[in-house]
């Protein structure tokens, strides 16, 4: 009987997953079945760009996935039973709920908006972290007069990235970021400079140490009592994970995601790996890896070579997983490389400009490049299933 693996989610890291799972692997010995409730891949890393206006090319997955051995089912998970190790689907465009069976589980179900609980976000804000919410705001930007206030709640990537894209978009509108703390308090002094130049360039405003309690539909409100017209508020403070693992016994944490360890497999449940943002895994430092393509999708490398590997019965490799850099565009024309330490500390070096702003479209380009070509490139050596009772012999180890 083939090993049956299910990778739900067809992100960043589920794809990726599933392609490199398919270059490990024998196609006899396991099926790979992909979940997915969209036919094409979101290039989540650009929704940005697609509320500002631009156009993103069109990814089936379909074709990407054609002829690889993964199979692509196109439905909606909504549950997952880990002792029974059953997924429940239902068909993309229907009402049908399918069951599918597992052996070995990874979970790659991303994350969505995370409102906070602040009164009137759910009503009145908009969001990028979606592709329907990035297409909502589009339209919403589309019908907006000159000269009408739109404010970005949130000091993080996604804010900064959002409000350039939108003022460099729209510069007849009023865009204004609204941020808890200083505007990029996080960089070094050299990235700090160059956001605050970028930011006035494009005639941001920025409002500081500002924590919004609530969103009305034509302002947002502070703790400090201060109001800020915003005909249009995007919420962009972090992401939330899907609830479908919280109904479930697997350990998580009081986030909601799937506490794993260094290869990606859940602490409490052995048949199942988390990757992205769904899951927590410990980086360098002792500090929980963030929400990100950067280390997301190192995760899903770690976790289909630790599949394969446990599979095959080869040694499991140990791929220490670190930042580099974070990479912002600022705009089409702008963009800040901020280098970092293993454990994602501003380092003083830059890179600023419009070579920054290539850097990060290459950096988008390869992030897509490695979804859309999942069987291209090394390691490509599919190795034999090993199982007792199964005829294939384990490959030979040395001598301990
Ligand atoms: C605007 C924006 C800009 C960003 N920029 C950067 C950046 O520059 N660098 C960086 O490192 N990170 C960036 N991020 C974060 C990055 O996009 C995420 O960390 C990354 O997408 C996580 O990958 P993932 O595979 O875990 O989730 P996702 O890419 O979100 O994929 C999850 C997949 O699961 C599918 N799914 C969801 N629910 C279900 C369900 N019930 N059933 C079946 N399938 C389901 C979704 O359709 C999706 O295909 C950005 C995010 C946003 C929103």
């Amino acid at each position: 009987m083939q090993h049956r693996i299910v990778v739900l989610g067809a992100g960043y890291t589920g794809a990726v997953t599933a392609g490199r799972l398919a270059r490990r692997l024998h196609r006899e010995d396991v099926t790979i079945t992909l979940v997915n409730p969209e036919p094409d891949f979101v290039e989540r890393i650009r929704l940005h760009q697609l509320a500002a206006g631009q156009d993103l090319r069109p990814r089936p997955l379909g074709e990407m996935f054609a002829d690889t051995g993964v199979r692509l089912k196109l439905a909606k998970v909504t549950a997952v039973d880990v002792d029974r190790r059953t997924v429940t689907v239902t068909a993309a465009g229907g009402s049908e709920q399918e069951e599918l069976e597992y052996d070995t589980l990874v979970y790659a179900l991303g994350s969505g908006w995370n409102d906070g609980g602040v009164p009137g976000v759910a009503e009145h804000a908009h969001e990028v972290s979606s592709r329907p919410g990035a297409l909502r705001l589009r339209d919403r930007l589309a019908a907006l007069d000159a000269a009408r206030p739109v404010v970005l709640v949130g000091g993080g990537l996604t804010s900064l990235e959002a409000a350039t894209e939108i003022a460099e978009a729209r510069p007849d509108l009023d865009v204004a970021l609204a941020v808890r703390g200083a505007l990029g308090d996080w960089l070094s002094e050299k990235g700090r400079a160059h956001l605050r130049k970028v930011v006035d360039r494009l005639g941001i405003t920025v409002h500081e140490h500002v924590t919004v309690t609530a969103v009305e539909a034509d302002a947002v409100t502070a703790a400090d009592g201060r109001t800020v017209p915003a005909e249009v508020t995007v919420w962009t403070t972090g992401f939330a994970v899907h609830p479908i693992a919280q109904a479930t016994t697997l350990e998580l944490t009081d986030s909601g995601r799937i506490v794993v360890d260094a290869t990606m497999r859940s602490v409490s449940h052995e048949d199942v790996y988390a990757v992205g943002d769904a899951a927590m895994a410990i980086g360098p430092g002792d500090k929980p890896l963030r929400m990100s393509c950067a280390s997301g999708v190192p995760m899903a490398w770690q976790a289909a070579d630790a599949i394969a590997a446990r599979l095959t019965g080869t040694d499991v490799p140990d791929v220490s997983i670190r930042y580099y850099q974070q990479c912002i565009s600022l705009g089409r024309k702008e963009g800040l490389i901020q280098f970092v330490t293993a454990d994602d500390r501003a380092v003083e070096r830059t890179l600023a400009g419009r070579g920054a702003a290539l850097y990060k479209e290459l950096i988008c380009k390869a992030a897509a490049w490695g979804v859309a070509n999942p069987t291209t490139g090394m390691p490509s050596r599919r190795r034999r299933v090993v199982r007792p009772g199964v005829r294939y012999p384990a490959p030979a180890r040395p001598a301990a």
